[in-house]
């Protein structure tokens, strides 16, 4: 008879525990997170080993695993979407990214996503997801400068303050995030600034827009500039992005790149020139030519801040050129392909720049 009512009493206090935990995970957010490689998935050769490591070999499940905090603050679920580093990111990636990012966000069962990527072209893949995102829900690229094999890995905990951002009510409405070293960035800013420290992301002169602290994402400010859901740009029926290159500016610069790039069918050029985006003497005419032709110039900087001034060292009224307001080269690339989608009067593309 005791032994009944103890057995009893001990399906009760389990099924209590039970309906507790299911409780507690539906209060949790869910968040996605979609592994696409880089150095957060990367093995090196030792516990020392921070450089010269092998990128993205580890899986997402592993990477989730080697989180076990994540359980307490988001029903996590993962998936591959790529195996790569992220310096041999393409336009399709970011396609196939895009499309698989808008698909989840319009599920009720997903209130946040984190993208786990290389570091090196971070800024891009945020930046053009910024842009072609249609939801307001919070969506977080996080990534290593260590290996997750190395000695005080960064990954680890880069993850998991990700996770607690893209579970944020704060974080929805504030356009694509970077979360590193503790610090949330907006994707139309934030920059690689070192090639291997912890904290390399950055957002030079504009600011980050908060921090991660004690298991909660605080936020100070927010970009000004039209993103994800109230952008005109739309990747649902979109295969291919159009061609567009980057000429680097430096002394004696020739017109080698730039005219190979015009040759081989480029729709737009970034012009990353010196200082406010001057055009040396050698080169005027060839981009002036290649407009001409049909090409789109964009006068961007490679200093890396500060406005890009129209109609500044060059007279971009009467050559039909465009300025690449404060984005720098590798962004402006992004929103000049994405703008190529839509129009190619110069006007227009003028005012997506003063936009996003
Ligand atoms: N080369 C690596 C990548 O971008 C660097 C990193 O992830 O930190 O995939």
């Amino acid at each position: 008879m005791l032994r009944q009512t103890l057995s009893r009493h001990f399906l009760l206090l389990a099924t209590c525990l039970c309906l507790a935990a299911a409780a507690q995970a539906q209060k949790l957010p869910n968040v996605m997170i979609l592994a696409t490689g880089g150095t957060i998935a990367g093995t090196g050769a030792s516990s020392t080993t921070t450089v010269g490591y092998t990128a993205a070999t580890v899986g997402v499940q592993q990477l989730i695993g080697a989180v076990p905090e994540l359980a307490e603050v988001a029903n996590v679920k993962g998936e591959q979407v790529f195996q790569i580093a992220s310096e041999s990111m393409t336009n399709e990636h970011w396609l196939t990214l895009g499309k698989r990012v808008n698909a989840l966000l319009a599920q009720n069962d997903v209130d946040g996503i984190v993208i786990t990527h290389g570091t090196d072209t971070m800024e891009e893949t945020a930046y053009f997801l910024d842009l072609v995102v249609k939801s307001r829900k919070p969506v977080v690229l996080v990534g290593a400068m260590r290996p997750s094999t190395a000695l005080s890995a960064d990954g680890p905990i880069n993850l998991f303050n990700a996770v607690l951002v893209a579970g944020s009510r704060d974080a929805v409405g504030k356009g694509v995030l970077v979360a590193l070293n503790d610090q949330i960035h907006a994707a139309r800013d934030v920059t690689k600034s070192n090639t291997s420290t912890p904290d390399s992301f950055r957002t030079p002169e504009l600011g980050l827009l908060g921090y991660i602290q004690g298991g909660k994402p605080f936020f100070y400010r927010a970009s000004t500039r039209r993103h994800t859901a109230d952008t005109e740009f739309d990747i649902a029926n979109v295969n291919t992005l159009p061609q567009v290159d980057i000429v680097y500016g430096y002394a004696s610069m020739n017109t080698v790149a730039l005219d190979a790039f015009v040759a081989a069918g480029a729709k737009g050029i970034i012009h990353a020139g010196v200082g406010d985006g001057s055009l040396a003497a050698r080169v005027k005419p060839a981009l002036i030519a290649a407009r001409k032709k049909g090409t789109i110039i964009v006068r961007a900087s490679r200093v890396g801040q500060g406005i890009l001034a129209r109609n500044g060292e060059a007279n971009d009224d009467e050559l039909d050129f465009i300025a690449a307001d404060t984005l720098n080269p590798q962004k402006a690339r992004i929103l000049l392909m994405l703008a190529l989608t839509r129009t190619t009067n110069t006007a227009e593309i003028q005012r997506m720049f003063y936009t996003y």
